[in-house]
């Protein structure tokens, strides 16, 4: 292997422990909930899922939505890590 490249995967390792350099701008994800799986995308700052407690549209977010805002947490805009928050407060 060249220097270049050990110097890379080097640059590599420093980043992975850096999530807050990473912003997911979209993604779609199964997420295994308690009784079912559901569909979680992120898109510009705007989540959804598929479960029932989101497409209810009482609250604005979910407990799907939730787990994955805390796992994600520096790589999310602040848009998306805080999306659904005044609710979660209000419901609190
Ligand atoms: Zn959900």
């Amino acid at each position: 292997m060249n220097s270049s490249m050990i110097g890379k995967i080097e640059k590599a390792h420093r980043y992975a422990h850096e999530p807050e350099r990473i912003r997911f701008s979209s993604f779609e994800a199964t997420f295994r909930g308690g009784h079912d799986d559901y569909v979680v995308h992120l898109n510009n700052g705007e989540w959804r899922c598929s479960c029932h407690t989101f497409e209810s549209h009482v609250v604005g977010t979910c407990s799907h939505i939730m787990a994955m805002q805390q796992i994600l947490g520096a790589s999310l805009a602040d848009d998306a890590k805080y999306y659904g928050a005044e609710a979660t407060a209000a419901a609190g």
